[in-house]
């Protein structure tokens, strides 16, 4: 049987008629949210509509990093760094933290050349990352079937398991008073007077001075039913588990066609990196011109799709009823096989790069399907209705900040100072 990709939370058996803050959406953003407010206090709902952490949260890599982030993330980065330190201690299970190191290989003279972009840009947060040339990098990972040019490393970063963390989050969330409400759709949110005053799910209405829009890949849709316009789309990335019993390096590495990480459960994670599949749907024809700038720089890792997935995209409703059943009870876990054979070449690649793993045996492919913003920058943001927050278009790259990204929504719901700079992920609706 292949392992599963996920640890599973049970839901409460309750649900309450009345919290401070209803949270839409369980993966690792929305159980983040809601461990900092139940430490603040405040009443909370975690509402989600599949399983805790079942979709992107369990899905990716596994990479907990500051390094090659966008500057404006960086500090986020390294407050999350600090709460994946702690969580073990704040919720009183593993997340499979560790700061075993990641190395980015460079296989050209123009990706080095990013990287010595990213070192120089981001000199002034003081982060251990350091360019390595091409005999450092053969030092660090020996081995390789290719000629690296130079590379990018850092020994702080690190990983932490996604099969784990979500779980453990929201189990930590509910220990200090949480509920958790699995298999439990949010259906569209009530007002008064134009606020938010509870939110409707598909087992009743919970009343709340404010809820956060953390759902992921859906947001869109979700926010479209209330007349806000979220500018995002879907790509598609793919993952495969492979056992491998030779040698290894413990940190993770990342080059221009593959990446591998060791996890805990003693196999690793694989992907052919920079290959991410866009199935196009109406939203990308919608939000062309808002995502054309962006995809200047990152057309090259993109492969656009148009097929069965765009008429089933085009009959899934809009707009309905908060008494109807809505798509999001209709698709419990956005569960995609592997996209083609990407889980094969991703091991293929893997092989040409560090040799070693010839023997390795593929276990488990899985894909995710990844929200990304018109700026690749996530959104935690106060949305345009009074009482109603957002936090999403996590763009790939969620799970490391995921942890501090639920601290600053926490902040900004709560109407606290934000404890990192808040402006580069504040929506201009
Ligand atoms: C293949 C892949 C590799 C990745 N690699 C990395 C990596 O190495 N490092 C990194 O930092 N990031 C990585 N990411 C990105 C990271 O996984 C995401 O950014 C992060 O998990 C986003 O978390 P989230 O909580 O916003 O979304 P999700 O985990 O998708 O959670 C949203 C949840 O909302 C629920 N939901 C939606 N609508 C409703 C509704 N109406 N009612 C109730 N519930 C609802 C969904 O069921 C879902 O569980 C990767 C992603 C993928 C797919």
């Amino acid at each position: 049987m292949s392992p599963a990709l996920f640890r599973n939370v049970d839901g409460d058996a309750a649900m309450p008629a009345e919290v401070d803050v209803a949270i839409i959406g369980g993966g690792i953003i929305g159980a983040s949210t809601a461990l900092e407010l139940a430490e603040r206090g405040l009443r909370v709902a975690l509402c989600e509509k599949g399983a805790i952490g079942g979709e992107q949260s369990s899905r990716n890599w596994g990479w907990v990093r500051r390094m090659g982030r966008d500057v404006a993330e960086v500090p986020l980065a390294m407050q999350a760094r600090t709460l994946w330190q702690e969580l073990r201690q704040r919720v009183g299970a593993d997340t499979g933290y560790t700061e075993s190191g990641i190395l980015y290989v460079a296989s050209n003279a123009r990706e080095m050349a990013n990287h010595e972009a990213w070192h120089a840009k981001t000199k002034h947060f003081g982060l251990e990352s350091k360019l390595l040339s091409a005999a450092e990098v053969a030092a660090l990972a020996p081995g390789a079937g290719r000629k690296f040019v130079g590379g990018l490393y850092t020994a702080q970063d690190g990983r932490a398991e996604p099969y784990a963390a979500t779980a453990a989050i929201a189990e930590g969330a509910r220990a200090k008073g949480a509920a958790i409400l699995t298999n439990c759709a949010v259906r569209g949110v009530e007002t008064q007077a134009g606020a938010v005053n509870g939110i409707v799910t598909e087992r009743g209405t919970i009343k709340c001075g404010a809820a956060l829009l953390a759902s992921g890949a859906w947001t869109r849709l979700f926010a479209g039913n209330l007349g806000i316009n979220f500018k995002q789309l879907h790509v598609r990335a793919t993952v495969a588990r492979i056992e491998h019993s030779g040698p290894a390096p413990e940190f993770a590495i990342g080059g221009t066609d593959f990446a591998f990480r060791r996890r805990q459960d003693g196999g690793y994670s694989v992907a052919v990196r920079n290959s991410n599949i866009v199935p196009l749907s109406i939203d990308n024809f919608q939000l062309m011109f808002d995502f054309l700038p962006n995809l200047r720089h990152s057309w090259r890792e993109l492969q656009i799709r148009f097929g069965a997935h765009f008429f089933r995209n085009l009959a899934i409703p809009r707009h309905w009823n908060t008494d109807e059943i809505t798509p999001f009870e209709r698709t419990r876990i956005n569960n995609d096989a592997p996209y083609g054979m990407l889980d094969q070449q991703a091991l293929k690649n893997l092989i040409q790069a560090y040799p070693a793993f010839a023997g390795a045996k593929l276990t488990r492919g899985w894909s995710g399907v990844i929200d990304v913003t018109a700026t690749a920058l996530p959104v935690i943001s106060a949305a345009p209705m009074p009482g109603l927050f957002i936090a999403s278009g996590f763009s790939g790259h969620g799970f490391g900040i995921g942890p501090a990204a639920g601290r600053l929504a926490a902040e900004l719901i709560t109407g606290r100072r934000p404890s990192v700079d808040s402006s580069p992920f504040c929506y201009a609706w």
